[in-house]
C-alpha cells in the first residue's frame, strides 16, 4: 500500500503511477457516485492484493441515446474521500477524449451472452462495457479485477471476454450490497423521489417471493416468473420491463429449474430504471 492515494488523469500519468505499484494489483472499475457496494469491492481488493486501482469513468459508449448519460450523478470529491478511506492506491479519472480519442473505431464485442436481458433492452450497452473494460485492463495491467453480482449479466460477459481474449486476470464477482429494506445499492437510487424509493423495494420483494417458491420446491420457471410479476404488478408506482428465470451460465430462459439459475428483472419507478437479481439453486 502506498502512503497516499495517487490521482491520475492522462493515460501516461496512470501508466507511470501504476508501474511503481506492487503486484498483484486489483482493479475496481466504476462510474463514480460511489456507495458502500462499490466500496465493498475496493475493500475486497485491499484484502487480496498488494495494491488497489480504481477507475472513475462515466463511459459514454455504454449509454443508449435516450439514457441518462448527461444526468448521471457525480460526486468526485466524495468519491475520492471514500476511496482514500478504503485504502485505494491509484485512481484513474480520464476524460472521454482520453478514452475515445478522435478517430476511435475499435470495439470489443461478446456475442451470444449479450443477446438476452439487458442486452435486448439496451442495444450496444455491452459493446460499450466490454470495450471500456478491455481498455481499463490494458491501462492498469491488473492481476485481479472486481465486479458486482448486482450487474449479473455484465459479470458473465466480462468473464467471457477475459477468457476469450486471454487477459491474464482473475475476475472476482462480489455479492450485492443492499439497504436495510432490501433495495440493492445503486448510484441511480438517487433519482427516486420518496414515494418511488419506498416502492422500489418491489424488486427485492419479488425476487424473495420467487426464491421462497423455489425453496418450497417449485421448479416450473413460468411459475417463478409469475410469482415475481404478480408482486410487481401489485405495486402501482412500478412498471415491469422484463422478468427472467434463466440458466445461470447461458442466460437462456428456462422451462424447468434443475440447477443454478438467475432470477433477474428490470423495473421502472417513474423514469428511473432499476435492475436486480438473485441466484438460486446454488
Ligand atoms: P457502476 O459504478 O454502477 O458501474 O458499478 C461499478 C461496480 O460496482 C460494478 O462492478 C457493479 O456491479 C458494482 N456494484 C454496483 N452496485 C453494487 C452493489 N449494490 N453491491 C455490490 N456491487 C455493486
Amino acid at each position: 500500500m502506498s502512503e497516499s492515494m495517487i490521482i491520475a488523469t492522462t493515460l501516461e500519468e496512470l501508466r507511470q503511477a501504476r508501474s511503481l505499484l506492487d503486484n498483484p494489483l486489483g482493479l475496481v472499475p466504476t462510474m463514480g457516485y460511489l456507495h458502500k457496494g462499490h466500496i465493498s469491492l475496493v475493500e475486497r481488493a485491499r484484502v487480496e492484493c498488494a495494491s488497489v486501482g480504481v477507475s472513475i469513468f462515466v463511459n459514454p459508449t455504454q449509454f443508449g441515446p435516450n439514457e441518462d448519460l448527461n444526468k448521471y450523478p457525480r460526486n468526485i470529491e466524495g468519491d475520492l474521500k471514500l476511496l482514500e478511506a478504503a485504502g485505494a492506491d491509484l485512481v484513474w479519472m480520464p476524460t472521454p477524449e482520453i478514452v475515445y480519442p478522435p478517430g476511435f473505431q475499435t470495439w470489443v464485442e461478446v456475442e451470444g451472452l449479450t443477446s438476452p436481458l439487458e442486452g435486448a433492452m439496451r442495444p450496444g450497452h455491452f459493446r460499450g462495457v466490454t470495450t471500456v473494460v478491455a481498455k481499463l485492463f490494458n491501462a492498469f495491467q491488473p492481476q485481479k479485477a472486481y465486479f458486482g453480482q448486482k450487474d449479473a449479466q455484465q459479470a458473465a460477459v466480462i468473464r467471457r471476454m477475459t477468457r476469450d481474449l486471454d487477459f491474464p486476470i482473475e475476475i472476482t464477482i462480489c455479492p450485492t450490497l443492499r439497504e436495510a429494506d432490501g433495495l440493492a445499492m445503486s448510484s441511480r437510487n438517487t433519482y427516486l423521489n420518496p414515494q418511488e424509493r419506498q416502492a422500489a423495494t418491489v424488486l427485492f420483494r419479488a425476487l424473495s417471493a420467487a426464491k421462497a417458491a423455489h425453496q418450497a420446491g417449485e421448479r416450473d420457471a413460468d411459475k417463478l416468473r409469475q410469482a415475481m410479476s404478480e408482486i410487481i404488478l401489485a405495486e402501482p408506482l412500478a412498471k415491469m420491463q422484463y422478468i427472467s428465470c434463466a440458466d445461470y451460465d447461458s442466460l437462456e430462459e428456462l422451462r424447468t429449474v434443475s440447477g443454478k439459475a438467475l432470477l433477474s428483472m428490470a423495473v421502472y419507478l417513474g423514469k428511473t430504471r432499476l435492475i436486480d437479481n438473485f441466484v438460486i439453486g446454488e
